[in-house]
């Protein structure tokens, strides 16, 4: 029996990977996550699929596949097709990003979920927080050097180097040969050399068939590219030559993104401040040994936001908030010592700002990517008036998590496989022309790729 691959995300998009791997009876996912553009043509801000009714609103539109065996009694209950026992082996995922996890909450407990150790705390820091989509289920652990077995497929996971700790490729090990995964992947970051490592492994494995990510894939012109260590000595520049307060909102678990932020408040003689998610973020990766993560209230202090009623009253917060109560800095103590604090602000905290009321002439870092659609385009403009209302300079900094069109082919033509199969990619036909060794396969949403 052949084995065969079927793309249910991802195809032709940014995000969204659901890739079903089937040989000889086993059957796994690779990721199960939630696209950017998925369901757009019926869903907006306005029209929103109802969670409580599960699955069943995205199967209406065919934005989730109607595939026996695989979802939850739950997420069923309205739907049009029934629940039957588990046909799935388990989830393998990448990483901890919603476009790769974000729909593993839809499926039925007892499929396992295959992650990174760290991946696990990074579960466990949202679920207190802001809640997971991995829920309560199962999570069997790994880390590189392992193979673990899923049914009849031999799986060896190697660590990339992504903008989340905790990211990985995969080598299965089929009947007809090794398949590869990258999940997502730069070369750019702190920790390059693993995604080295991935294409080293992946070389030697010879694979029949090359599943890559494409996210920077495109013919048009780029800008210059921008590493960590570049956002790291550009924001040392811009923390030198400020005076005033300076805040910056980020993606909170970019892990590598606090870390540059917090080497050049130490060599400019700031402190950072960071939001009690990302505290309580950072404490439970202290748990990780094979990562340095700044120490909360040593390294880093974290700002207290009022709760209900417009109080620090401790009974107002959650459990988890209060154990960063005592080392706390409110907007007012913010305003005290604005000139030697470095902020961290999620845009959605922003009216914060009405709090801490900063001197004019300070700075703002917008350390996320440019927008690219209407709607973002819309928020930066809101941002901006925010940040001018406040008198303060707006500098834009941010290292992608994904690696540039060169880099990308240079993974798939260094890897050699024989088939290639792009995925997470609006150009998906672009690697026809640029993949010198091996043929590739377009993916078609459903429809399977059969290898041998
Ligand atoms: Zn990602």
């Amino acid at each position: 029996m052949a084995v065969t691959i079927t793309c249910y995300g991802g195809v032709g998009e940014i995000g969204g990977n659901k890739i079903l791997v089937e040989d000889r009876g086993t059957r796994v996912f690779l990721d199960f996550g939630a696209g950017f553009s998925e369901g757009t043509d019926f869903f907006s801000s306005s029209i929103e699929p109802r969670q409580v009714n599960g699955v069943g609103d995205y199967l209406e539109f065919g934005i989730l596949p109607a595939l026996k065996g695989l979802y939850s009694e739950v997420s069923l209950r309205n739907a049009a097709i029934k629940h039957a026992a588990p046909e799935f082996d388990a989830v393998i995922l990448s990483h901890y990003h919603y476009d790769h996890m974000g729909r593993i909450n839809l499926l039925d407990p007892s499929i396992p979920v295959y992650c990174g150790a760290t991946t696990k705390l990074l579960h466990k820091a949202a679920s207190e927080s802001s809640g997971s989509p991995l829920d309560d289920r199962e999570l069997r652990t790994f880390r590189t050097g392992d193979h673990f077995q899923v049914g009849g497929l031999d799986v060896e996971p190697i660590h990339v180097d992504h903008s989340i700790p905790g990211a990985y490729g995969f080598i299965l090990h089929t009947s007809e040969g090794p398949v590869a995964y990258t999940g997502d992947f730069r070369f750019h970051g702190p920790m390059g050399s693993m995604t080295e490592d991935f294409v080293k492994g992946a070389a030697a494995a010879k694979p029949i068939a090359l599943v890559t990510e494409g996210t920077r894939v495109s013919e048009r012109a780029r800008k210059k590219e921008v590493s960590e260590a570049d956002v790291e000595s550009e924001t040392e520049a811009i923390l030198a030559k400020s005076r005033g307060l300076i805040f910056s909102s980020f993606r909170g678990n970019d892990v590598d993104r606090i870390l540059s932020f917090y080497r050049a408040c130490q060599k400019t003689g700031r402190r950072l401040v960071v939001s009690m998610k990302i505290a309580s973020l950072l404490s439970e990766l202290s748990r990780d040994e094979n990562l340095r993560v700044p120490r909360v209230g040593k390294d880093v202090l974290v700002y207290i936001r009022r709760k209900k009623g417009g109080t620090y009253d401790d009974g107002e917060y959650f459990k988890w908030e209060r154990a960063f109560l005592n080392e706390g800095f409110t907007a007012e103590d913010v305003r005290k010592e604005q000139d030697s604090l470095f902020l961290h602000l999620d845009q959605w905290a922003f009216p914060e700002l009405i709090d801490i009321r900063p001197a004019k002439g300070g700075s703002y870092i917008h350390a996320s990517t440019e927008a690219f659609n209407e709607e973002g385009e819309q928020d930066e403009i809101v941002i901006r008036n925010w940040v001018g209302h406040f008198g303060f300079s707006y500098h834009q900094l941010h290292a992608s998590g994904h690696a540039p069109n060169e880099r990308v082919f240079s993974l798939v033509n260094g890897i050699g496989s024989k088939a290639v199969i792009p995925v997470h990619t609006e150009f998906p036909e672009l690697f026809s022309s640029m993949t010198k060794r091996g043929k590739v396969a377009l993916p078609r949403w459903g429809k399977s790729i059969v290898l041998g």
